[in-house]
C-alpha cells in the first residue's frame, strides 16, 4: 500500500499508490482525519536533529547551538562517553542484534547481568527485560490480573498504563489524580474482588508532581491491597541515591512492583523493565506477551543502560547536580514571576494557561537559542497550557540563566508577566 519497489530488482523505486475502490476510499479517510487534526490545532510536528541528543544541539537545516531543554535525558547519559563506548563494546562483542526473541534464542550473557543489575539497584527480586516500558506497561496487568481481581489506576496514569489495563479482564477503578479520600472509597468499593492493584506514576510528566506514595501504600496496608508504580520520570535520579520515588519517600518495602525506562535518564537508548518479586517475573516471563512475541533487546542497547548504572551505583553525583540546577531554575522563574508546576522535579511546567500564548512564547524561545515546547488540550487540560522545561545535570548554571532570561524577555513581551 503506497509502496514497493516498482519491479526493479533490489531498486528503490517511486512509491506506488494501491489501486481499488477500497485503498481509494481509505485514503479518502484519512486525509480528511489529517485535515481534523490540523484543524484542531493539535498537529505534532517533529524538529529534525542533526546531532547527538545533548544540552546543546544543532538543528538540520541551520540552527547550531541551540539550547534544549525539553529532552528526558535527566543524567546527560545519552551522550556520556563511557556509556557510547560500552555500547560499541557490546555492539563490536556481541552483535547488532538476536534476530529472535528471548525464549528461542535470543538471550546472551548481557541481558542476565543487566536484569541482575536492575533488581540489585532497585534492591527486589528479579528483573525482566522489554522493548519498551510501554511494553512492560502493556504486558503486565493481563499476566498478572484476571476477572476475579481489580486495579485501581490514577486518573492521569501514563497512556501506556492506561492501554496496559484495558488489555486485562481485572474490575477497574479511576481514582482522582493523587486524591486519597477518593483512593480509600475505590478501595473499600473493591473490596469484593479478590487481589487489589494500586497503579500510579511515581512522577507525573505533565506536571512534575510526585505521588503521594506514603499514603498509597498506607492505604494499600489497611485495605489489602498490592501497588504498582512506573518510575520513567524518576529512576536514575530521585530519591538519595536515584532509586526513585519509593527511596525519596522512604517506602521502598512497601511497593510490590516498578516498571520502568531505560530510555530517559538510564542512557536514553529503549527498552523497559519490571521489578519485583521472583514468582511475578518468572510468571512474566511465560506469560507476557509483549515479552514473548518480541525481539530481544539489541546488545548495544544493553551496554548503553549496564553502563548507565554501574555510573549512578558508582556515585550519586550526577543526581545532585541535576537536582541543583533544578533548584536554580525553579527559584530564579518563581523570582521572575512566573508559576512553576510542581516540586523539586527536573519536569518544571511553565504554567500559561492559554493555549495560543503557550505556542508562541516557545515558537519566540526558540528565536532565542532556547528549545522547550508547548503542551496544551488535549494533552493537558483545558485552560492549563504550559511549557515544560525539563533540566538536565549536563546544563550549566549559563544555560539555566539563559534560558530564565530569554523566559523574562518572552514573557514581557507577549503579556505573560508584566
Ligand atoms: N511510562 C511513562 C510515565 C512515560 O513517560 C513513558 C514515556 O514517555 C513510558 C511509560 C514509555 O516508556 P518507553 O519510552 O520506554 O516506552
Amino acid at each position: 500500500w503506497g509502496g514497493g519497489a516498482g519491479g526493479e530488482q533490489g531498486g528503490a523505486g517511486a512509491p506506488r499508490a494501491a489501486s481499488g475502490a477500497a485503498a481509494a476510499q481509505l485514503r479518502r479517510r484519512l486525509e480528511s482525519e489529517l485535515e481534523d487534526i490540523r484543524g484542531a490545532g493539535t498537529w505534532k510536528s517533529e524538529r529534525v536533529i542533526a546531532s547527538r541528543q545533548g544540552p546543546h544541539l544543532r538543528l538540520a537545516g541551520g540552527g547550531a547551538g541551540i539550547i534544549n531543554f525539553c529532552a528526558n535525558n535527566y543524567l546527560g547519559l545519552s551522550s556520556h562517553p563511557e556509556v557510547i563506548r560500552a555500547a560499541v563494546e557490546a555492539l563490536e562483542k556481541f552483535g547488532a542484534g538476536l534476530s529472535s526473541v528471548r525464549f528461542i534464542c535470543g538471550t546472551q550473557s548481557i541481558h542476565k547481568d543487566l536484569e541482575e543489575k536492575i533488581a540489585r539497584f532497585h534492591q527486589r527480586e528479579d528483573a525482566i527485560l522489554y522493548a519498551s516500558c510501554f511494553d512492560a506497561n502493556a504486558g503486565i496487568f493481563e499476566a498478572l490480573l484476571t476477572p476475579e481481581d481489580a486495579v485501581l489506576s490514577d486518573e492521569l496514569n501514563h497512556a501506556s498504563i492506561i492501554d496496559g489495563i484495558r488489555l486485562c479482564k481485572a474490575n477497574k477503578y479511576r481514582y482522582k489524580h493523587m486524591d486519597m479520600q477518593d483512593l480509600e472509597a475505590k478501595l473499600k468499593e473493591a473490596q469484593k474482588h479478590r487481589l487489589r492493584l494500586v497503579a500510579t506514576d511515581g512522577a507525573f510528566s505533565m506536571d512534575g508532581d510526585i505521588a503521594p506514595l506514603r499514603e498509597i501504600c498506607q492505604l494499600a496496608q489497611k485495605y489489602d491491597a498490592l501497588v504498582f508504580i512506573d518510575e520513567c520520570h524518576a529512576t536514575g535520579f530521585l530519591g538519595p541515591n536515584g532509586r526513585g520515588t519509593d527511596e525519596l519517600l522512604g517506602v521502598m518495602d512497601k511497593v510490590t512492583i516498578i516498571n520502568s525506562t531505560l530510555g530517559k535518564a538510564l542512557g536514553g537508548a529503549a527498552g523497559g523493565y519490571t521489578t519485583g518479586p521472583k514468582p511475578l517475573i518468572d510468571l512474566l516471563r511465560q506469560r507476557s506477551r509483549p515479552y514473548l512475541f518480541s525481539n530481544s533487546l539489541p546488545p548495544a542497547v544493553v551496554g548503553c543502560a549496564s553502563k548507565a548504572l554501574d555510573l549512578l551505583m558508582e556515585s550519586n553525583a550526577i543526581a545532585q547536580s541535576m537536582a541543583a540546577k533544578t533548584q536554580r531554575f525553579r527559584s530564579k522563574m518563581t523570582a521572575a514571576g512566573f508559576t512553576i508546576s510542581g516540586k523539586d522535579h527536573p519536569i518544571c511546567p511553565v504554567m500559561l494557561g492559554d493555549a495560543r500564548l503557550a505556542s508562541v512564547m516557545a515558537e519566540d524561545m526558540l528565536n532565542r537559542g532556547i528549545y522547550v515546547i508547548g503542551f496544551s488540550y488535549p494533552v493537558v487540560p483545558k485552560g492549563k497550557a504550559r511549557i515544560r522545561v525539563q533540566i538536565s545535570a549536563v546544563h550549566s548554571d549559563e544555560d539555566i540563566d539563559r534560558c530564565v532570561e530569554a523566559f523574562t524577555e518572552v514573557g514581557r513581551k507577549h503579556g505573560a508577566l508584566p
